[in-house]
Parts: C-alpha cells; structure tokens; sequence
C-alpha cells in the first residue's frame, strides 16, 4: 500500500517512519522497516497500525543506518499477521523486500524455489521476490540493479517493488509494472516512494518512473532503465501542490 525507501545522510528509520505516516491516510492492516547498518540488515515489522511498529521499535531498536525502506500494508494475499506484514527477507536474512500490487504468478515461483531449497516464511506472494534476489545477487555475480532486472522479468502482475542488501550498503533499487513509483531528488540524499506526500518535506523535485522500469538510487546519483538494462530517459519535475 505505502512504500518509503531511503538513501542519504540522515537516519533512514526516521525518514521512512515519517514518509509512512504521510501515506497512512491510504488505509492498511500493517506495517514494517528494515535499515542497513554496520554491514548487515535490520527488520522490523508488525500488524497493526505505524504505532505498533513503533512500540516494538522502543523495545527493540534498530542500529542507525542511513540507507533503508519501509512498508504499509494492505493484505491481498495471507491475513494481517506480523510474519506476512513486509518487508519480506531471504533466508540469510541479507536482502529486505517491500512491495504493492500483485504478483500473479507466485504460487509457481515459491515451488520452484522450495524444490531449490528454499523455506518461505509467509503466505504472501511477495515473499518469492527476496528468495529470486537472494540467488541473483551476489551469488550470480550480477550487481542489485540487475538482479532486480532479471526477477522482475519473470514476475506477471502489477508490482510495485523495493529492496535493500546487506552487500549494497548504499543502494535501494525500486521497479515497476502497473503500479507507482517516484524518486524523490535530494542533495546528498535520495527517495524513492508510492506517493510524493512520503518525501515531500525534504524535496519537491521528483521522477516519476515509467511503465517497467527499474531504478538504482545511491546518495549522489539515480540510474533508470528497462527491464532489460537499457538506460531510460529521466526528467525530474516541480512538486508544486500543498502537502
Ligand atoms: N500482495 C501483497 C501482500 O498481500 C502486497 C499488498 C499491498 O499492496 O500492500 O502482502
């Protein structure tokens, strides 16, 4: 439902908590963040509303990290439990997933990644997306960008999708297919969200990303292609209205 990413200097949880509240009006039935931080990934998440989350935060605070994501939810598939609320990790718990929409053809994907060995936690058809990630990067040797790229064409549906990994500590790649994305242009910081309320205290200039496409945010730099690695055009427009 509602999607935060984060790359900059601040802590990335504030940001993210914060962008998570301008998109609360939205409605959803849970919540979750992961921060990267001194070489690996921390996730939280909880059903129930952002204070929830927020509860659970006090007792179990997150390292500061400034390179994160963040998710509310609204169940399509599996109940609003805190193990089917996002993000959504692989099993070495390296890379965090948030996603919108869904993916049709999950229920396939999840058998061919338990027949590899995989164990899916969650009854989400969400879940697939961090397991695929974790087999392509690092092990196959592609960087996150890529990888992403090479799931997402194997993925039918509408998807909106985020992610952060342990071994690319300062990057949060995003992709899209009938569903939306914005990149949010910071100095020195950078956003990625479903909606521009979530980041539009700190910048009014956006991206908006086309029909599938996938984007590498680091702190200096946002990179956009297709779905196939061919670079895409990009132009950043005003944010004029009143949030
Ligand atoms: N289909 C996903 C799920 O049920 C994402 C739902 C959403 O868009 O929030 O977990």
């Amino acid at each position: 439902c509602g999607i935060v990413g984060y790359v900059g200097a601040q802590s990335a949880l504030d940001v993210v908590i914060a962008g998570l509240k301008r998109l609360e009006y939205r409605g959803y039935d849970s919540a979750g963040v992961a921060v990267l931080a001194d070489g690996g990934l921390a996730a939280v998440k909880k059903a129930g509303k952002l204070v929830n989350l927020e509860k659970e935060l006090v007792g179990r605070p997150l390292p500061a990290g400034s390179t994160g994501l963040g998710h509310t939810r609204w169940a399509t598939h599996g109940g609003p439990t805190d193990v089917n609320a996002h993000p959504h990790l692989d099993n070495a718990g390296r890379v965090a997933v948030v996603h919108n929409g869904i993916i049709e053809n999950f229920a396939a994907l999840r058998a061919e990644l338990a027949e590899r060995g995989h164990r899916l936690e969650s009854e989400t058809d969400t879940e697939v997306v961090s397991h695929l990630l974790a087999e392509e990067f690092p092990a196959a040797g592609h960087d996150l960008p890529e990888a992403m790229r090479r799931v997402c064409r194997r993925l039918e549906g509408a998807f909106t999708l985020v992610a952060v990994h342990a071994d690319a500590p300062d990057v949060v790649v995003g992709a899209r297919r009938n569903s939306p994305l914005v990149v949010g242009v910071g100095e020195g910081e950078n956003f990625l969200a479903s909606d521009v309320a979530a980041f539009i205290e700190h910048t009014r200039s956006a991206i908006e990303l086309g029909q599938d496409q996938v984007v590498e945010l680091r702190r200096d730099g946002v990179t956009v292609t297709d779905f196939h690695g061919a670079p895409a055009e990009v132009r950043a427009y005003h944010v004029d209205w009143d949030a």
